[in-house]
């Protein structure tokens, strides 16, 4: 299986083809000034930080300056929701502007898996290099490993991250005490690579190397910026942390009162901060549009590893407001208005046609579930959200849930819940139990937290999302009812004779 890995740095002839692409680019652009191009697009996107991780909506044991700096240079969402509460459905539909259900990517891809996007979606990285801009991806990727899912085959001109989660890797905390069988293999996860381009540049990536990823991911942000000043870019920083197994660097080592998990949420703040610095020394604070943002909930059956839903019902892996409501900051100086706080429901998929029409770039030719949400960004008087319906998949594809603006309708599903055991610490989880919920009905409006059913005061409201599901069913299926939706596209597909990724 272990093969030996490509060295970094051998250009190929696509890497050749790219660069030629970018010179030519940067010369167009670079002859107009900075306020005539479109503007630079930055996405920061976390793994697993919860909705009460961040200073503005109550994050305690550390401080998190540079959140609370871009909430109050810009705008605070407090519905801000994800396609999936889970890492790669939920990169999917941030990437595609579908939600996962439509592009057909689910769960968590793991080293086994042999899907990626289908190479006939649109990316973002694609829309914005239908405008010339410059793209990278500097972080976690976990949209499939083999060479044709790689960043750099979906619009991205720069890679450099771990193909997928942190945690699959040889020390997984379910796996490590395991014997090893008599052929010496052990149970459990391969190493983990680090991939440059198109390459495995570390076939083993050890914990000392897990602590400085952060910082890795930063200096590239930041060097990226530097090189791409006088050109129009997309950045996309997909962080590794604050998914276990958490690693921090001796920066930040010991500097919260909140454990190993509030030092690391310390070193998120402070990448944020070098990444806002770095637009501001390029001159470009106001000419560049940075979302901050994260894939799920807490994961907490790592008790004090994983963050916290604060009001929020339960959390990762399940259709609870605590599993898909996640913090979202966006500023743009002068664009944005600052210190804003937007209460409507916006979801990672509108991240997608928001930046197409802000750059104008074409929306991608296949339909897509994403809105602009321009009117909100700009908090034009009276705007609403685009949204008639967002609908929750659960895990296995099921259609959980329904909402409407404030109501939300749970279908009959179980779900996995601590119910109300603490979690693990020190980085070993503890196990889930798994509870049922019927038909109910909530108001977020009045009761976030999802704690009082009200079905029986308001049937109207129920046979109305009621209805609403079935037209999710027909259009994205559903496996609670064997529906398989007549609007989902096939992911992409590891051919037989398709390069593998080798290590
Ligand atoms: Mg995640």
């Amino acid at each position: 299986m272990r093969g030996t890995h490509p060295r970094a740095g051998r250009p190929t002839a696509h890497m050749a083809r790219c660069v030629a692409a970018v010179l030519i680019t940067t010369s167009a652009w670079s002859q107009e000034s900075t306020a005539e191009r479109p503007p630079n697009v930055i996405v920061i996107f976390m793994d697993d930080l919860a909705y009460a991780d961040i200073g503005p909506l109550g994050a305690q044991g550390y401080a998190t300056p540079n959140l609370d700096r871009m909430a109050a240079e810009g705008m605070l969402f407090t519905d801000f929701v994800v396609s999936a509460a889970v890492c790669s459905a939920s990169r999917a539909a941030l990437l595609t502007g579908c939600y996962h259900r439509r592009v057909g990517i689910s769960g968590a891809l793991g080293p086994n898996a042999e899907i990626g996007i289908h190479p006939d979606e649109t990316t973002l990285a694609e829309v914005c290099r239908a405008r010339g801009y410059a793209t990278a991806c500097f972080g976690k990727w976990h949209l499939g490993h083999h060479p044709k899912f790689l960043p750099l085959q979906h619009g991205f001109d720069e890679y450099f991250g771990l193909p997928y989660s942190n945690d699959m890797w040889p020390q997984h905390p379910e796996f490590v005490n395991l014997p090893a069988a008599a052929d010496g293999s052990r149970p459990g996860f391969p190493p983990l690579p680090l991939i440059e381009g198109n390459a495995v540049i570390n076939p083993n990536v050890t914990s000392v190397e897990q602590c400085q990823l952060t910082t890795w991911y930063t200096e590239r942000a930041v060097d990226f910026i530097a090189r791409h000043a006088a050109q129009s870019f997309f950045l996309y920083v997909p962080h590794a942390m604050v998914h276990v197994p958490l690693h921090v660097s001796e920066k930040f080592r010991g500097r919260s009162t909140r454990g190993l998990f509030g030092d690391v949420m310390m070193e998120v703040d402070w990448s944020v901060g070098q990444i806002l610095e770095a637009v501001e020394r390029q001159g470009l604070d106001e000419h560049t549009l940075v979302i901050f943002t994260s894939d799920n909930g807490p994961w907490l059956s790592y008790g004090d590893h994983a963050g916290s839903a604060g009001p929020l019902r339960e959390g990762k892996g399940t259709e609870f407001e605590g599993g898909v409501r996640v913090p979202a900051l966006m500023r743009w100086p002068g664009q944005i208005p600052a210190g804003h706080v937007c209460r409507e429901l916006a979801t990672t998929t509108d991240i997608l046609p928001t930046v197409a029409a802000l750059i104008g770039a074409p929306l991608p030719p296949r339909a897509i579930d994403g809105h602009d949400i321009r009117a909100l960004l700009f908090a034009q008087p009276g705007a609403l959200s685009p949204h008639p319906v967002h609908y929750c998949y659960g895990p296995g594809d099921e259609l959980q849930a329904v909402r409407d603006r404030k109501w939300k309708l749970h279908l009959p599903h179980r779900y996995r819940t601590l119910a109300g055991r603490p979690g693990g610490t020190g980085g070993v989880p503890v196990a889930y139990s798994t509870a049922t919920i019927g038909l109910e009905l909530f108001d977020l409006e009045h009761d976030p937290g999802e704690t009082t059913n009200v079905a029986d005061r308001f049937p109207e409201e129920v046979a109305r999302l009621q209805a609403l599901a079935e037209q999710a069913r027909h259009d994205l299926g559903d496996t609670l009812t064997n529906r398989t939706g007549a609007g989902v596209r096939p992911a992409g597909r590891l051919a037989l004779d398709d390069p593998r990724l080798v290590w």
